[in-house]
């Protein structure tokens, strides 16, 4: 599983071998990642024939929105479940990478939280997500977008920034020997205040998105339990330190749900808020999970809440939401397949 080995010490697995071989396959893992070491061919057969390339298995592939979605279901040995979902645009590819199995934030819209926590992944588990597309993209393409993942954010399943040291160490990889920009990486978080200042001190930048969802406590507490512990004015202070540590705006990160949090008051806190950080809004209209009954706001609502935003002063996004006949998005991830396993 050679994605789990630190790329440093990749020439350890040859110790016999000279030094450029762990080269060429560190260029083969992180440069020109491929989907099988059949592939890796300046590597002679016999050193290719014991290696495992994958620290999963790929279960299921799913495509959706005419080829422009693809979402793999990965399963680690020990049977932890990893999603990533790779979605095409006219001038990006993002991929959406899972941090944990499942998530223990328990925010109650979201599929993931409602299926609870399996266990952290490991840096290299993380960073493999990212091959395995890349490898992906390299091979298959994915239709007229960039055959490159030229954006990732860590809005799979889990919080990154409750799996702190992993992430760090993915992100360093990533940027690292993967040669990634740290601008187009987004760590999202439900608002780990103390993490949040953390990553604002890490050498490299990231964006930072932040799950709000409410604008006061009250109502935020009851869909983001984690509120009662990290309230929203810990919240903003540390999205506030880390823009003005990393000269990097934040983006707000809001999913509506009908009756709960598409009033015109939350609308107007939400666009005081944006403004104190200056950030950015992307409002996504809820996907429906297995365990609530929560709804997405009519259309004419949702157009209601973001008018009132964008005449409040605020820059406001709704986004599209991707995948939902495969159960890829946002918030649905791991659904399917828990309810169909006993
Ligand atoms: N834990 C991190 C990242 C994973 S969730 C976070 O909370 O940011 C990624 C995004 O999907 C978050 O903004 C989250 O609020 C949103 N999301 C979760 N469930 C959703 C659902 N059912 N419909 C729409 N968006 C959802």
């Amino acid at each position: 599983m050679l994605y789990l080995t630190d790329p440093e010490e990749l020439a350890s697995i040859w110790p016999e071998e000279p030094g450029y071989r762990a080269d060429q396959l560190r260029g083969w893992l992180y440069e020109t990642p491929v989907l099988t070491t059949d592939e890796m061919t300046n590597i002679p057969g016999l050193l290719r024939e014991d290696l495992e390339l994958w620290p999963f298995e790929v279960e299921a592939e799913q495509v959706a929105d005419s080829g422009r979605t693809v979402k793999w279901l990965m399963r680690a040995p020990d049977g932890a479940s990893i999603e990533a979902v790779l979605m095409g645009y006219a001038k990006r590819t993002t991929l959406c990478i899972s941090s944990q199995a499942g998530c223990a934030m328990a925010c109650t819209f979201c599929a993931t939280g409602q299926f609870g926590f399996e266990r952290h992944l490991e840096a290299g588990e993380i960073v493999a997500q990212v091959a395995y597309a890349a490898a992906f993209l390299r091979r298959h393409g994915l239709g007229s977008s960039p055959p490159r993942v030229t954006n990732l954010v860590f809005m799979g399943m889990g919080e990154p920034l409750a799996n702190y040291r992993h992430v760090k160490t993915a992100i360093d990889r990533l940027t690292g020997t993967m040669g990634m920009s740290a601008r187009s990486i987004t760590v999202s978080t439900v608002g780990v205040a103390p993490a949040i200042r953390r990553l604002a001190e890490e050498p490299w930048r990231v964006s930072l998105a932040v799950s709000l969802h409410a604008a006061d406590d009250e109502l935020r507490s009851t869909l983001v339990p984690l509120n009662k512990r990290y309230p929203l004015e810990e919240v903003i202070a540390a999205t506030e330190y880390f823009m003005d540590e990393t000269g990097r705006r934040p983006s707000i990160e809001w999913t509506l749900i009908a009756g709960t949090n598409d009033t015109m008051d939350q609308a107007d806190r939400l666009a005081r808020i944006a403004r104190r950080l200056r950030s950015h809004i992307n409002v996504i209209a809820l996907n429906p999970t297995p365990l609530t009954a929560d709804q997405p706001p009519t259309a004419t609502a949702t157009r209601a809440f973001i008018d009132r935003l964008t005449s409040a002063g605020a820059n406001v996004t709704l986004r599209d939401t991707r995948g939902q006949d495969i159960d890829a998005a946002c918030g649905q991830l791991r659904a399917r397949q828990m309810t169909v396993e006993p």
